[in-house]
């Protein structure tokens, strides 16, 4: 082993004896290298999906509409740890939160897309002025951690928030889908023909992904997936 590695290898163990690893979810020490401990139970997203919304097909979330994105997949439901765990990411920027649902993410796109096909990979934006008072964008944090994951672009900036947008989750249903087709607009980014990922922490109406893919199809993207962290189990 190289002098270097061995003397950062040391500095690891003795900061791990120092400070041991804390699972994200629970709290208790996990082991070296891990984020999450092995006993906390997860709220994940199984059995038969909608190949187009992603839940469960007893409780499709589509309602007979067209999406202006192929598909959308989340490795988990918003609820319990999980929606704890978004919270600290959304409200304290926790980077170790954004690293483990990244990975969580990852795994998930690995495993059901190509990703071969994908040019590139965006995220839903924030208003500039929330971005600039919380100083990140947790959908951001996300997707370039994912794009760290699985050797992919990050394509920054190619959507971009209007300023006086209502927050989505304050709003009954019928008014996010009216809110988001008026709270988005786009940068000055080519993406003509391109296929790209989209990510963002939370679907619940699916109005918000849909009113991104719509604007960039706009702009000439020939097809538009989205992967999130959690999607919300009650339906609205
Ligand atoms: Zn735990
Ligand atoms: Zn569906």
């Amino acid at each position: 082993m190289p002098e270097k590695l061995k003397i950062k290898n040391i500095i690891h163990n003795i900061a791990d004896m120092v400070f041991p690893p804390r699972c994200i979810y629970c709290g208790k020490i996990c082991k070296t290298g891990c984020l999450s401990c092995e006993e906390c139970i997860l709220p994940r997203v199984e059995g038969n999906l909608c190949p187009v919304c992603g839940y469960p097909l007893d409780r499709c979330n589509c309602n007979g509409r067209k999406y202006n994105f192929g598909r959308c997949i989340a490795p988990f439901y918003y609820k319990d740890k999980i929606r704890d765990a978004i919270i600290k990411l959304k409200f304290n920027g926790n980077k170790r939160v954004a690293i483990e649902l990244a990975k969580e993410m990852s795994d998930i796109i690995k495993c059901q897309y190509d990703i071969d096909m994908f040019d590139g990979v965006v995220c839903v934006p924030m208003n500039k002025k929330k971005a600039k008072e919380r100083g990140y964008n947790q959908s951001e944090l996300l997707a370039k951690n994912i794009c760290k994951n699985l050797n992919l672009t990050y394509l920054p900036d190619v959507l971009t928030r209007n300023k006086n947008s209502l927050t989505q989750h304050k709003l009954p249903a019928q008014d996010r889908w009216n809110n988001a087709r008026n709270s988005y607009g786009i940068g000055n980014v080519e993406i003509q023909n391109k296929c790209l990922l989209l990510i963002d922490d939370i679907c619940t109406t699916g109005a918000t992904l849909d009113q991104c893919a719509y604007l960039l199809k706009k702009l000439g993207t020939s097809s538009i997936f989205c992967c999130v962290a959690a999607i919300n189990h009650y339906k609205t």
